[in-house]
């Protein structure tokens, strides 16, 4: 029987999810579903000066707002330096790994020497054969790796191909420090063996480090796991991606109004395609998922695609759950809290009712919270510069019609608008002169969803009593 594919998702909490880290996340995801498998969450904190617990915390929350699952506990790798260590005195005795004593000035040597002969520095393996029992009075030393010294290391990957080592290239490098706490190199590989990983997917940066970790697979005689380094993602310059290009955590994306389901699918078609498909449900793209699709160049990361597919998911949502996006939202922007407020205490059905007009033009979440802003603002209206100038001719006309929609006996979109059409024909004027001002009126802007839902969403009361507002 083959074994169940196990992934994880293995970041160092020393900041928020970002960008590169969610989409690792989600291709992890995506594989260990699509083949029935799981999801580990290994949080790889033995960076004990920078892992921070409110940076798990913001991990684990990015995930979960992203809709990225992962079974079990969260492992801590720092919790696991017991087994680290063992590992690495187990190299010893295996004769795969030896005690080093060099001093810190040695060292320094070292990489002069190969400077001055214009060399990559290396350890020189001066220690590779000696017996600890040569180490100076009291000193601890580190354990190395003994690393063959000919031929080569194949990372035989999924995404890059068969990438060629030369052991030359890969020197005896340091397992265990000599306060006994693991190197990152040594910790990966007893973690990733031991949680039963059996495909590890990350960023390519991690390509070189491949390489080493397979000669601690081999040393232990343990099964390499399928490795698949997706390509990095650049900002749409071509550059690294920074901050500035939109590497920032994914709570900054939910505050700019991105719905999590519109970031994944833009996610997934960053470094992986299928075919022509730009729009995929989480079910399709768990079908579709694997390395075959996968490009070896660095993905663009593209803010404005971002905004037309979000765009393109608030268009087809439902609009109860946009209503709880914006509730998401809120609290985060200036005065949030009142309309937050204002929405939980009664509001909530009319944005619900106003929510198909609201959306048609929205790219985010935020544009959804501008364009009802006609319904969260207080009487008297403040009315915005364009507006007052529409207002300074048109007032007249909205008193001229106000009759007419006294006199409607049911408030509703379909009859605010016979009576206005009507009136526009019996005074001669195009219906542009009457609905401009009602918007400004109404409003306070010259923007806004189809003038006559807003007039039925505002109820009576509400609408006539605005109107009458402008005309005095
Ligand atoms: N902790 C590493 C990082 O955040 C990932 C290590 C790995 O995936 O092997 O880059």
């Amino acid at each position: 029987m083959q074994n169940s594919v196990v992934t994880r998702f293995a970041p160092s909490p020393t900041g928020f999810l970002h960008i590169g880290g969610a989409r690792t996340a989600m291709f992890n995801w995506l594989y260990a579903r699509r083949h029935k498998g799981k999801m580990l969450l290994r949080i790889e904190d033995t960076d004990r000066n920078r892992s921070t617990d409110e940076a798990v915390a913001a991990i684990l929350d990015g995930l979960s707002w992203m809709g990225i699952e992962w079974e079990d506990e969260p492992i801590s790798q720092f919790s696991r330096i017991k087994q680290h260590q063992q590992i690495a005195h187990e190299l010893v005795e295996r004769g795969e790994a030896y005690y080093c004593f060099a001093t810190p000035e040695e060292l320094a040597e070292m990489r002069e020497l190969a400077r001055a002969e214009g060399r990559t520095p290396k350890y020189d393996g001066r220690w590779r054969d000696r017996d600890p029992s040569e180490a100076p009075e009291g000193a601890k030393g580190v354990i190395r790796i003994k690393a063959p010294q000919d031929g080569e290391t194949i990372v035989d990957d999924q995404v890059q191909g068969k990438v060629v080592f030369p052991n030359k290239d890969l020197d005896d490098f340091v397992i265990l420090r000599s306060d006994g706490t693991p190197t990152y190199m040594l910790a990966v590989v007893v973690d990733d063996h031991d949680m039963g990983v059996t495909h590890i997917i990350r960023g390519d940066d991690h390509l070189t480090n491949a390489a080493r970790q397979i000669l601690i697979y081999n040393a232990m005689d343990w099964d390499v796991p399928v490795m698949a380094h997706i390509p990095l993602i650049h900002g749409a310059d071509g550059a690294k991606l920074s901050k500035r290009h939109g590497a920032l955590g994914a709570d900054a994306y939910r505050d700019m109004g991105f719905l999590p389901e519109a970031l994944r699918n833009y996610l997934v078609r960053l470094g992986w395609a299928h075919g022509d498909d730009e729009i995929m449900s989480t079910e399709q793209m768990t079908e579709w998922f694997g390395f075959d699709g996968m490009s070896k160049g660095a993905a663009r990361f593209d803010l404005a695609k971002l905004q037309a597919l979000n765009g393109h998911y608030i268009r087809n949502a439902d609009d109860a759950y946009l209503v709880s996006r914006m509730i998401d939202v809120l609290p985060q922007r200036e005065n949030g809290n009142e309309i937050k407020s204002q929405i939980e205490s009664g509001l909530e059905k009319q944005l619900i009712a106003a929510m198909p007009g609201i959306k048609e033009r929205a790219k985010t979440v935020n544009d959804l919270i501008d364009g009802a802003d006609f319904l969260f603002v207080q009487r008297p209206l403040p009315i915005d510069e364009k507006a007052s100038k529409i207002l300074e001719d048109g007032s007249e006309q909205i008193a001229r019609l106000l009759p007419a929609l006294s006199d409607l006996p049911d408030w509703t979109a379909a009859n605010i608008e016979e009576a206005t059409r009507n009136f526009a024909t019996e005074a001669d004027i195009k219906l542009g002169k009457i609905a401009q001002p009602l918007r400004a009126a109404l409003t306070g802007k010259t923007v806004s969803p189809p003038i006559f839902d807003v007039m039925e969403i505002l109820g009576r009361e509400e609408a006539m009593a605005r109107l009458n507002d402008q005309c005095h």
